[in-house]
């Protein structure tokens, strides 16, 4: 069996609804819908902890956050472990990984399992980022979305074509603050892009948890990111509605350069012949909010911000305009490379291999339920740390701190409420699908070993 290049492109808070496949309303992404037009597009493809470093962590390990030691935003990461680059490096790829890193610097922190590294310390800038190429501290005079894809083709350029590579092209738009760059700063200036369907959502019929959070379009969005103060005398509609505008665009602009570039680098593999030995694949650390809910961010279990958008291309393989709705986690990232480079998944890692999912034959025995946990308690935008559950048609949540609101469960009707509006948790009616999930709940905390906060009883 041939083995595949590997280009893995991912973007930072890059939302699925914010791309044409997956129905967006509000931009157009014709580069990353090629992907799926000639590959396939995963609809239910989920982080496990929805936060930019353990994201990125869980991805390169397959393991849960609580098994790599990346838990939270302040947790860098300690590469002597296991993770999929040395593997594929060990088995003969040349792999690289330019753009964002965000797991530390420095030792034990700096990418490991790489032949080339270039990366942006921290979240990075949008102009003229400084980055350490292979360690050493260098700035770069232009906008981060064109040069980490003109890195990115100068290293395909030099590569040893006699052997496979392994590419992660790691973009770090559309990170807040949503800095497009010269080319795109005026696109949608003379429309008004639609308000979602949760816009003026007021939180009723759910946990305080989400009306304490503190990501609300009106309220929480400042000056900086709205790119100076409102005019004069707007307020409470008014102003909402134009401090949306004001993000929404900044956010699709940047994305709209994201495109740009994948346009460049697929047509950088038609022109170079690698287009068909080459698996494609186009996601994101997490799912973000675009408004919905009168926010922006992500941290949440719900749907905008769990959701990675997920399209892959390998014309050997996976059907061309093909769909899935397996349950796919981040934590399957490193076992599908693994699998491609025709190595084992190790016993340890949490993740499975979704190749099959991929080419359209999901195995009888997929997963039909995942486990989610974000743990950064009120630590940004004053979100509550949680676990959850979810499976195709309901998600349990629960807050399991006592401080500064006490502990809440939610359950939603995925079914009935796809906008997780109203949680029915204390609806008679579920009442035994509550019992149901919390035994799969707490099934699946101590099947994967994370038992560090104690079961209610
Ligand atoms: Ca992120």
């Amino acid at each position: 069996m041939p083995r595949p290049n590997i280009l893995f492109i991912m973007s930072d808070d890059h939302a699925a609804h914010a791309m044409t496949c997956y129905g967006s309303r509000i931009n157009q992404t014709p580069s990353m819908d090629r992907i799926a037009s000639e590959g396939v597009r995963l609809d239910n493809c989920f982080c496990t902890n929805s936060i930019c470093a353990p994201s990125r962590a869980t991805i390169l390990t397959g393991k849960y956050s609580h098994r790599n030691g990346v838990l939270t935003l302040d947790d860098a990461m300690d590469c002597r472990q296991p993770a999929f680059p040395q593997m594929l490096q060990a088995a003969g790829y040349q792999t690289a990984i330019i753009g964002k890193w965000h797991l530390g610097h420095g030792g034990i922190h700096d990418p490991s399992g790489f032949d080339y590294w270039n990366v942006l310390p921290g979240q990075g800038l949008y102009h003229n980022p400084r980055m350490f190429d292979m360690g050493e501290e260098k700035v770069f005079p232009g906008y981060v979305t064109d040069l980490i894809t003109d890195m990115c083709l100068e290293w395909l350029d030099r590569r040893d074509a006699t052997r496979p590579f392994c590419l992660l092209c790691h973009h770090k738009a559309p990170h807040r603050r949503w800095e497009p760059d010269a080319k795109h700063a005026h696109l949608y200036d003379d429309l008004d892009i639609p308000e979602p369907p949760t816009f003026n959502d007021d939180y009723a019929n759910r946990s305080q948890a989400a009306a304490y959070a503190r990501m609300r379009i009106d309220r929480d969005l400042d000056d900086e990111d709205t790119k100076g103060p409102p005019p004069p005398g707007l307020s409470g509609h008014a102003l909402k509605q134009w401090k949306y505008q004001r993000y929404i665009k900044d956010y699709l602009r940047c994305v709209a350069s994201i495109d740009d570039n994948i346009g460049r680098m697929l047509d950088y593999l038609d022109e170079t012949g690698l287009a068909q030995d080459t698996l494609v694949i186009y996601s994101s650390d997490q799912g973000f909010f675009l408004g919905d809910h009168n926010w922006y961010d992500k941290r949440f279990m719900y749907e905008e911000s769990l959701r990675m958008p997920f399209v892959a291309r390998y014309p050997k393989e996976i059907p061309a305009g093909s769909t899935s709705h397996a349950i796919v986690l981040n934590t399957d990232f490193a076992p599908l490379f693994l699998d491609y480079a025709g190595l084992r998944t190790p016993p340890d890692m949490d993740g499975r291999s979704c190749r099959a999912v991929l080419r359209g034959e999901t195995p009888m025995d997929w997963r039909t339920v995942m486990y989610y946990r974000y743990f950064m308690h009120l630590a940004h935008h004053g979100v509550c740390a949680h676990y959850g559950v979810r499976t195709h048609s309901f998600k349990l949540i629960y807050y399991y701190e006592d401080d500064p609101l006490p502990p809440e469960w939610e359950l939603f009707d995925l079914e009935r409420d796809p906008q997780e509006m109203r949680s029915v948790y204390a609806d008679p009616a579920y009442a035994l699908v509550v019992t149901a999930f919390k035994g799969e709940l707490k099934l699946l905390r101590e099947e994967l070993g994370d038992t560090t906060n104690p079961w209610p009883e």
